[in-house]
């Protein structure tokens, strides 16, 4: 089994920003839990370097477009390991390999009858780097998405027979409603789709930023079309010596935000379609998170500044609260004081501090040592099927309500220890086996949730499973092993808090 699963490149015009910061740690928590499975995954992020902004910006600056894109490109690739991700490549579309895939794609495009010459004019916003069409043009001339005022543009261009992929499409869309999710952006899409389809221009005439046309050196390619197949260019070099297409593609998901959804959803497999290459399987839309800035904490101010976060309480703590507090897939509302609360009753209440008193408990009782006992029989049923229910969850990137499940258990099991009070236990010496059990079992459970916790909470999870494992044996990640009584667990060593509450 192999799992290929992308975030969009990022342009590197602008700066990292939280919004950048989700769409990673949700793609690494999706490449983690595939992981866990055993199978074969590839995460690939990267940049989108080239067009008109990435020029223009260069320019203002006096210095070339390259250099800019090679100094904003770091501090991409800068943001992944701060986020606690592991990504397997990170491609720029300005590395070679990448264009001169693009120019093999696109010609083979051509070849097969879908690219004609013409002229352009439309409305054109270059903040998108895109022509709007008529029904998109806000009041005053203005881009709906960034109201900077468009101007009127003309050209000579190559264009892309989109039109042509119509009742493709329309099958496409019949044959696979899980093609695009949420549910709201498949139909977003396939209303879109119903209102005609039009070719667009695939080749920008007055711009020299790009990647060259190879049948027409006055012209590079229209950035989307560039950028959109990094996804499947990055396979070929992506190891070195290695080409890993035959393995990897098609894609299993691309994961975006929704102001892409248009190129993803029906630009990109057309094109593919009219390179006789195979579509991806799923493109799953999040929603934007939405700066509440009436809920401030004391200690963050009123910006959810990802980075302030990261130094602060960790990167986990970011992790984790991007996937609770936003129903994942839906817009939501995020501010720092739903951070803090989160943390303090979720991170460090609820998971920090039932792993220190349970370690501490083991300790303190036992001398560390654990029992091999049967997992009690009042907690067990609650456990029942929970691995199952998570994978399917993750399989269809609910990332957010995969992580509810897990944290009921969590809850459960500081339900548990408040129901067993195992140092009333620990006072009569009559009752050591129930005591050994109790310890026993939240061991147990504790080493289940720290596995299933780990796509999202990697750090902490690795440090809870290493105490839990101080008997030596490293504890196994695989899901196969994520069952409550199939650990092993010998001995066990104190923890300090992984969710301190004064930061
Ligand atoms: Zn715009």
């Amino acid at each position: 089994m192999s799992y290929y699963v992308t975030t969009p490149i990022y342009y590197v015009n602008a700066a990292p920003h939280l919004g950048h910061a989700y769409t990673t740690i949700a793609v690494d928590a999706l490449a983690r839990h595939h992981r866990q499975r055993g199978e074969d995954v590839f995460f690939l992020t990267g940049t989108d370097e080239h067009g008109e902004p990435v020029a223009d910006a260069a320019h203002a600056l006096g210095i070339e477009p390259q250099e800019l894109a090679d100094k904003n490109a770091e501090r991409f690739k800068a943001l992944v390991p701060q986020l606690g991700a592991a990504n397997d490549f990170f491609i720029r579309t300005t590395d070679p390999e990448h264009m001169a895939k693009v120019q093999e794609v696109l010609t083979r495009v051509r070849e097969n009858g879908y690219v004609y010459e013409g002229t352009y004019e439309g409305w054109y916003c270059p903040r998108c780097a895109d022509f709007k069409a008529e029904n998109e043009v806000d009041e005053g001339n203005r881009c709906p998405i960034h109201h900077v005022e468009l101007t009127r543009e003309q050209e000579d261009s190559y264009f892309f027979k989109l039109s042509a992929f119509q009742e493709p499409l329309e099958r496409l869309y019949a044959e696979r409603e899980d093609f695009v999710a949420p549910r709201t952006r498949y139909n977003e899409a396939l209303s879109f789709l119903r209102s005609g389809l039009r070719d667009v221009p695939l080749s920008r005439h007055k711009l020299s930023w790009g990647v060259p046309v190879p049948w027409d050196d006055e012209h590079v390619f229209y950035v989307w079309f560039d950028a959109l197949l990094n996804y499947y260019s990055a396979l070929s070099y992506a190891r070195p010596g290695e080409d890993l297409t035959s393995e990897f593609w098609p894609a299993s998901y691309h994961v975006i935000a929704k102001d892409i959804l248009r190129f993803h959803a029906i630009y990109w497999p057309a094109l593919l379609m009219a390179a006789d290459l195979e579509l991806p399987e799923r493109v799953f839309v999040h929603g934007y998170l939405l700066m509440d800035g009436e809920k401030m904490s004391k200690s963050l101010g009123n910006v959810l500044d990802p980075f302030a976060v990261i130094e602060r309480f960790g990167a986990d703590a970011l992790r984790f609260y991007l996937l609770r507090d936003v129903p994942f897939g839906q817009d939501g509302s995020v501010s720092t004081a739903a951070f803090e609360q989160r943390y303090a009753s979720e991170l460090a209440n609820d998971f920090g501090n039932l792993a220190s008193r349970t370690l501490a408990m083991v300790v303190r009782y036992r001398d560390g040592v654990v029992s091999r006992t049967e997992v009690d029989p009042v907690l067990a049923p609650d456990f029942d099927g929970l691995t199952a229910r998570v994978e399917e969850l993750i399989g269809r990137a609910e990332l957010t309500l995969a992580l509810e499940e897990i944290w009921e258990r969590v809850r459960r099991l500081n339900r548990y220890v408040e129901e067993q009070a195992p140092w009333q236990l620990a006072k009569d010496d009559s009752r050591s086996g129930e005591l050994d059990r109790v310890l026993g079992t939240l061991v147990e459970g504790l080493r289940v949730v720290a596995v299933l916790l780990w796509p999202y909470l990697p750090a902490s999870s690795e440090r809870l499973l290493e105490a839990l494992g101080a008997g030596g044996g490293a504890l196994d990640l695989s899901l196969a092993g994520a069952t409550l009584g199939a650990g092993r667990i010998e001995r066990v060593e104190k923890i300090e808090s992984l969710f301190p509450k004064e930061v």
